[in-house]
């Protein structure tokens, strides 16, 4: 009878681990505890606005390569969309100042164009970067780059900022120095913002679980794992309350499960358990032709602007500070914001606040070291997730990475015995 592999969480990681073992001749069960796969990675039908949404927006470049391949496993390739080439439109709101970002394919003569590079930046500002290649593990962005002026406040920071999830200077010049590495310093290529235009769980969740249905896995919901048994160096057994599976020999299990959860679940394991929050703002109106896909603020409470179909959407990243601010300000303000950029006149129409405060780990030094690998102490258990230790801050394609390699260790018995 084929080994199983058991896969405790349905978010992007554990369904990119799962599509990647339905491949093999292994049985692929995914264990989910909610009724809604996804994770952080699906949408849901929102009331306040009357449509489909993200529990996030979600903006990929296209030099995440995971998160592309796993699109294409499941035979969405053209999942995410965007502009032919890395344009990106910013205001200044502060000065009212304009100006459009474009970063060219291959070698990167934008820094020499004044048409192209951000305004009130010289091209030999940009060479301070290369500081970023070679970084200490405990250092800080704030320790290694001179977090002011205007490549910092208009490239750097709204750039980090999203990456990371958390106020630049704090975070680990290691994940800053990753996300540079993979993008900007790849040319244009690399950086072309792509966004789920029909939402997360059309691009990436309904697809895959269709997928994995038509490969003979077993997507269940609705299913916690509550403890995990182990005995002799192996995972033994799974307690889902009323319900015990026995693992046999051979069989294995990837926990892509949070990082709160899996540190409940693993004995021993040590994780990052500091947060930060993102906060997203929708209001349905149907965006004038000439409001771009994405568009970046500064100077500005807003750091993006997303135009759908029928809505724009707005994500702060480490928001925290904007918790317990009350949701009708908070909508006003951001209104006004999306306002001015996009120089719509209306007046707040109908809106949402989704306030995620456990959106990413704090991609501090501190906490990125405790990241923990794929394998752990028991030979048949591994952990996936954005909070495993990919080298990527916690990003879809840092969980789709995270889900293929514990797939890879996963996988390792079925070659020993081929
Ligand atoms: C608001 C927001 C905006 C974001 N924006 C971006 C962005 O623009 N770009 C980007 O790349 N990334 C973004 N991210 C991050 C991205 O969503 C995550 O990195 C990614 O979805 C994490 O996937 P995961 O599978 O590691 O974890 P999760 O999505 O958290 O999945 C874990 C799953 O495990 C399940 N589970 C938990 N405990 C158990 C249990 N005991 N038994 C069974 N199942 C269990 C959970 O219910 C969940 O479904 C954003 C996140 C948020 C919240």
């Amino acid at each position: 009878m084929a080994r199983t592999v058991h896969i405790i969480g349905a978010g992007l990681a554990g369904l990119a681990a799962a599509v990647k073992l339905a491949r093999t001749p292994a049985k692929v069960v995914v264990h989910e505890a909610t009724a809604y796969p996804g994770g952080r990675c699906r949408s849901y039908f929102d009331r306040a606005i009357g449509m489909t949404i993200d529990n996030g927006n979600h903006l990929v470049l296209s030099g995440n390569h995971a998160v592309q391949e796993f699109a294409a496993a499941i035979g969405n390739a053209d999942a995410l969309v965007g502009p032919a080439t890395a344009d990106f439109p910013f205001i200044d709101l502060a000065s009212g100042e304009r100006w459009t970002l474009r970063i060219n394919d291959g070698l990167p003569w934008w820094i020499f164009d004044k048409a192209r590079r951000v305004p009130g930046t010289a091209a030999f500002d940009y060479l301070k970067v290369a500081r970023l290649l070679r970084v200490a593990d405990d250092a800080r962005l704030g320790d290694v780059l001179d977090c002011s002026g205007a490549l910092y406040d208009r490239l750097l920071r709204p750039v980090l900022l999203a990456a990371l999830n958390i106020d630049p200077p704090q975070g680990a010049a290691v994940l800053a120095s990753a996300v540079m590495r993979e993008t900007l310093a790849l040319g244009g290529k690399a950086c072309r913002p792509l966004i789920a235009r029909d939402g997360l769980s059309h691009a990436f969740i309904e697809p895959a679980l269709k997928h994995l249905k038509g490969q003979g896995a077993e997507v269940r919901l609705e299913h916690e794992l509550r403890a995990i048994a182990f005995d002799g160096g192996r995972a033994s057994r799974l307690d889902f309350g009323a319900d015990q599976i026995e693992l046999k020999a051979d069989d294995a299990v990837i926990v892509a499960v949070p990082t709160h959860a899996a540190a409940a679940l693993v004995p021993g394991l040590t994780t990052p358990q500091g947060y930060r929050s993102i906060a997203n703002a929708h209001f349905k109106i149907d965006a004038p032709p000439h409001v771009p896909p994405i568009q970046g603020l500064i100077n500005a409470t807003t750091d993006w602007i997303f135009a759908f179909e029928g809505r724009l959407s707005v994500t702060i990243s480490s928001a925290d500070r904007l918790m317990d601010v009350p949701r009708a300000e908070l909508a006003e303000t951001i209104w006004n914001e999306v306002a001015r950029a996009t120089g719509i006149a209306a007046s707040l129409p109908p809106w949402q606040i989704v306030r995620e405060r456990r959106a990413t780990f704090a991609a501090t030094p501190a906490e990125n070291l405790k990241r923990p690998g794929a394998r752990t102490q028991w030979e048949n258990l591994f952990l996936a997730g954005d909070w495993t230790a990919t080298g990527l801050p916690a990003t879809l394609e840092g969980a789709a990475r995270s889900g293929h390699r514990a797939a890879e260790l996963a996988n390792e018995p079925i070659k020993r015995a081929a």
